[in-house]
């Protein structure tokens, strides 16, 4: 009768948008795939993520920007060193879900450090990961709500996202409940195998200097270093566009 009205013939068969969990979001107490499509897709929408990604993409990537020829108190000229760094950031994107790899990038500020992590961010969050982006201020902010205000789903957030990044780490004030609740949140991360990514303007003398043999230990030691340098490539491109 149905299909002799023009219906399909399961017309009147339950139809799931996730046949995995039959759109209950879990699977037993594990959330659903489609669970997490869902939330990184709202988290993406409602942070300011979205408009900054548009222009700060792989596919805005110039290399141009960057000196080809080298000084003599480096290796390598800073458009090569760049290069290296964006082929492990590639790395770091393809093993995302099998391997354990963080990483730090160093360096002055305009060498790039913040938008390459942009660059990662928009790859990782295409593939469907939880990206979670703040400065080193905004994190501390987070982190005292967490600590006084008991914001459970924000720490939920910052945990378990599946790649946390820290921009400017060593811009925040830095105090005692800084360094402990960083610290912290760096361990468990670490002992929970949930990424990260954290650029900073501090050289690892100030790296040491600032924070407590705990956290320069961990960033040493579990994180794989990007050093940039070269020339502020804001003022360069400032320049570039200046018409005279
Ligand atoms: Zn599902």
């Amino acid at each position: 009768m149905l299909v002799s009205n023009n219906y399909p013939l399961d017309y009147l068969d339950m139809h799931y948008m996730c046949n995995k969990c039959k759109d209950t979001g879990f699977i037993g107490t594990q959330k659903c795939s489609c669970y997490k499509q869902k939330l990184v897709a709202l988290y993406y929408e409602n942070s300011e993520l979205k408009t900054i990604l548009e222009k700060n993409n792989f596919s805005n990537f110039n290399f141009e920007l960057y000196s080809p020829h080298k000084s003599d108190d480096v290796r390598k000229s800073p458009r090569k060193n760049l290069e290296d760094i964006v082929s492990k950031s590639w790395n770091f994107i393809e093993s995302f879900s099998s391997s354990d790899e963080n990483m730090l990038f160093l360096g002055n500020s305009g060498t790039g450090k913040s938008f390459l992590s942009y660059c990662i961010a928009k790859e990782l969050l295409d593939r469907g990961h939880l990206v979670v982006y703040r400065t080193a201020e905004t994190l501390i902010h987070d982190l005292k709500q967490i600590r006084f205000n008991n914001s459970d789903e924000l720490e939920d957030l910052l945990i378990n996202c599946d790649l946390l990044i820290i921009d400017d780490l060593g811009s925040e004030q830095i105090t005692d409940f800084s360094k402990t609740e960083l610290f912290n949140l760096l361990n468990i991360k670490l002992l929970k195998n949930r990424k990260m990514l954290i650029s900073t303007n501090c050289g690892l003398e100030e790296l040491l200097k600032n924070y407590s043999e705990r956290i320069s230990s961990r960033l040493l030691g579990e994180f794989t270093l990007c050093k940039f340098y070269g020339d502020d490539i804001r003022i360069g491109q400032n320049i570039k566009n200046r018409k005279y």
